[in-house]
């Protein structure tokens, strides 16, 4: 097991940059379209301005986030007492001490903006720059932006389904101590678990993932499993919505409340929640103790090539979209056909969510292989993140599948369509608890996980087994000496 821990570690600081679903607004935008506080209007209000208004209440509510953080959060990295917001902070600098207090990346510029729903009609609002919200700027086209003025009114919908995506613009890059950036040794993370610190997309790696399903036997090798800073941000940006939802600023409260559900989305791609989706435990133990560094290397290749491949294909759903909600069945299942039973309740991020998706990670996995050419699912000379990123694009898996197999692409898209109504459902449940305002959670109800009960009744058989066998053996000399 001791040899296991770094290789596993240096094996995940080769995953590749995550990007869970993209678009998350496109997402949000169907999935709560039709939400009854979706049309509620509210004033755009500009961050320095909420600041300042509410700095004391602030500090005392960051405070309080803290403790509960170090109290309930396994593995949580304390935040350098130096970095809380204090309620006498000065104003000039009050959005980089708030940024500092939050720990994250203090160039976000934060403006007061909209992105737009794909194929949304003309809309008279002036456009924004993407480097103006979103200074990573990353790979995936976002959609188009509109600046909005302060004091100008705007949709709950609009401010929920753009802040979704704005996690992804950079505000968990580089904050760890071996990234490259002004703030990683200030911030108090310690060493990136996962995720490739050199990379800056790579370095958002442990607050988009957690793996905190993993086998019983995967965790007790595997230190990384613990780390669990999505369910952290996840809390503290539902903290901050609730708070300035009570204290009058509507605008901010839809917006944190989006940063928090753009976790949840995270949480519900089964390769955000967990190590090898597919792949059973002893397999993953058996490549890391006994394979050879080429074994691990071709399966972290391939390993990333489906996580890249399922996320790139329904980034092509959601760009393809052109309001016609019947179009796919990914889309009916994102509006909510098909959609569990989901409530919010304590616990839900990992408890509800990413249990989800860790359990529908192996149909998943099972899919991409025998839908996709064994090209970008099985061979691990073709490195899809390499070889198929935007700027470079060979093959859209979206517009390829439909185009020459639709009947192939139906049936991929109704397997997936339960992960997408998962999703939809999950998003639905936590901005409607969002909009209650309300601090008291129901009740946490964990899942029923009877694997570690099964090793441990193993376990037991195999002690047993041997006690008896020690017995009879015992016994056997003394029945020959009579
Ligand atoms: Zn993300």
């Amino acid at each position: 097991m001791k040899r296991l821990v770094p290789a596993l570690v240096l094996s995940l600081g080769a995953l590749l940059p995550c990007l869970a679903w993209d678009n998350h607004s496109q997402i949000s935008y169907m999935a709560l379209g039709k939400e009854a506080w979706a049309t509620r209007q509210v004033t755009a209000e500009p961050l320095e301005d909420f600041l300042l208004l509410e700095k004391a209440g602030l500090a005392a509510l960051l405070g309080k986030l803290e403790a509960a953080a170090i109290r309930d959060i396994p593995a949580y990295p304390p935040c350098p007492p130096a970095l809380l917001l204090k309620a006498d902070a000065s104003d000039e600098g009050i959005k980089e001490d708030f940024f500092h207090a939050l720990r994250i990346n203090p160039a976000m510029p934060m403006p007061l903006y909209v992105q737009l729903q794909a194929g949304a009609s003309r809309d008279s609002r002036p456009e924004l720059p993407v480097l103006a919200a979103d200074p990573y700027d990353n790979h995936v086209p976002n959609g188009p932006f509109k600046s909005l003025r302060a004091g100008q009114s705007v949709s709950a919908l609009e401010i929920v389904a753009s802040a979704s995506d704005e996690p992804d613009y950079g505000m968990d890059i580089g904050l760890f101590e071996d990234n490259k950036s002004p703030v990683a040794a200030l911030y108090g993370f310690g060493k990136q678990a996962f995720g490739n610190p050199a990379l800056p997309y790579g370095s958002q790696a442990p607050f988009h993932m957690a793996l905190v399903h993993e086998d019983p036997l995967l965790r007790m090798a595997a230190p990384l499993t613990k780390v669990s800073l999505s369910d952290w941000r996840f809390r503290l940006y539902s903290g901050l919505s609730r708070y300035a939802f009570t204290a009058g600023h509507d605008y901010w409260g839809w917006r944190f409340a989006g940063w928090a559900l753009h976790y949840a989305q995270d949480m519900g791609q089964p390769w955000h929640a967990s190590l090898f989706p597919g792949r059973p435990a002893w397999s993953i133990l058996g490549l890391f103790v006994a394979g050879s560094q080429d074994d691990r290397d071709r399966a972290l290749v391939l390993l990333s090539n489906r996580h890249l491949l399922l996320e790139d294909y329904l980034y092509g759903a959601m760009e393809d979209w052109r309001g016609q909600d019947s179009a796919s069945v990914l889309y009916e299942a994102l509006q909510g056909k098909g959609a569990p039973k989901t409530v919010y309740r304590a616990g839900f991020l990992y408890d509800l969510v990413s249990w989800r998706a860790y359990k529908a990670g192996r149909g998943i996995n099972a899919a991409l292989v025998s839908t996709f050419p064994a090209l970008y699912t099985s061979d691990p000379s073709y490195d899809y993140g390499v070889e198929n990123t935007p700027a470079r694009r060979s093959y859209d898996p979206w517009k390829a599948l439909h185009s020459a197999q639709p009947e192939l692409a139906l049936g991929f898209d109704k397997l997936t369509a339960p992960l997408f109504a998962a999703v939809g459902a999950e998003s639905r449940a936590y901005m409607a608890w969002a909009d209650l305002h309300s601090g008291v959670e129901p009740l946490r109800r964990r899942p029923f996980d009877l694997r570690g009960l099964g090793y441990l009744a193993g376990l037991a058989l195999l002690v047993l087994g041997i006690v008896l066998l020690v017995l009879r053996k015992t016994r056997q000399p003394r029945a020959g000496k009579r």
